[in-house]
């Protein structure tokens, strides 16, 4: 470890074909930012914003909102990117505010995230004000999470527009052109990626929650911990396909869920056509060195026969033979 950080640190994460990769890193807390610059992250690929709301009787207001993103953003400067992702409670995210969600029987399959953001106008809309307030300070991006539909994206991207004109109108300054995007972690998003491509600036991959949904596997229930598995070649088809349609459409594409920081991905993602992955903190180190010994058309073929086995196990055991083979 202290190897890398006297000499490996500063190194770019460039595969030996001469690509460059931009590693960012995925942060909860304001505090984990400098996390990602001591690690020398290309940016905050994923700000989970949670924790805003923990430990609140009523929500957060629009400047606890703000002075949280301009912490980050004021610790990243001004040239690194920071993937600013709306409130996705629910499920395995609890709020505990007041304001409790009801019970559910399929909680996961319920009123969580954005659905309830669309739900709760008035609270959605004070998250993008300090969103868009923060956008001049450096390079902001907003990010919805659990899109399901065309219109779900689309319900969101109005109420950005009324907030943007309500900024207008009042003088407060906001970059105009504050890049969109939207986490594809439900399967219907995964199948309709080529229509919301043309809908927004980029894709961030939620693994976490793609494969729950794609193998019908609850991620935190230990009685399918077996069949929850991102190796499962169902998943790498959906990827796959995802990354196809943001490259056709050309906009950004990146995976934030755990499997980018698992090594035994990085060689099938970059093969598959990510440029961009978004990994824990302390990930970065292991993932970028890997990312340096990777010949990007050697991980094209490897990606491409993974796509064609039968098992999840297969996929495992070949994924593992090639990690071996540039080791
Ligand atoms: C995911 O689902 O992959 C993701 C990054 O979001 P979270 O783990 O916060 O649900
Ligand atoms: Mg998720």
């Amino acid at each position: 470890q202290s190897g890398y950080w006297l000499a490996e640190r500063d190194l770019p994460a460039v595969t030996l074909d001469g690509t460059r990769i931009e590693l960012m890193g995925n942060i909860e807390f304001p505090s984990e930012a400098a996390h990602c610059i001591d690690r020398n992250a290309d940016g905050v690929g994923l700000y989970r914003t949670e924790f805003l709301f923990a430990g609140h009787d009523t929500d957060p207001s629009e400047e606890e909102h703000y002075q949280a993103y301009v912490h980050v953003v004021q610790t990243l400067g001004p040239n690194k990117p920071v993937v600013i992702r709306t409130l996705d409670h629910g499920a395995d995210k609890f709020p505990n505010h007041a304001e409790k969600i009801s019970e559910e029987r399929n909680p996961f399959l319920g009123l969580r995230s954005v659905r309830l953001c669309l739900r709760n106008l008035p609270m959605f809309k004070k998250q993008m004000r300090a969103i868009l307030r923060a956008s001049v300070q450096g390079d902001i991006r907003i990010m919805f999470p659990m899109v399901g539909t065309l219109l779900e994206l689309r319900q969101c991207k109005m109420l950005l527009a009324e907030v943007r004109e309500d900024l207008l109108e009042e003088g407060i300054p906001f970059k105009k052109d504050m890049p969109v995007g939207t986490m594809i972690e439900v399967p219907s998003a995964a199948i309709m990626a080529d229509k919301l491509a043309k809908e927004v600036d980029f894709f961030s991959l939620g693994t976490n929650d793609l494969v729950q949904y794609t193998l019908a596997a609850d991620r935190t229930n230990e009685n399918v911990a077996g069949l929850y598995n991102p190796a499962d070649p169902a998943v790498l088809r959906l990827i796959d396909s995802v990354v196809r349609a943001a490259r056709t459409n050309n906009i950004g594409a990146t995976v934030c869920g755990e499997m980018s920081g698992d090594p035994l991905f990085t060689q099938w993602l970059l093969g598959t056509g990510l440029r961009q992955l978004s990994v824990s903190p302390q990930n970065i180190p292991e993932i970028k060195k890997l990312i340096r010994r990777i010949n990007l058309s050697d991980a094209e073929a490897m990606a491409e026969k993974a796509l064609q086995l039968d098992t999840a196990r297969d996929v495992t055991n070949y994924l593992r033979e090639q990690k071996r083979r540039i080791q």
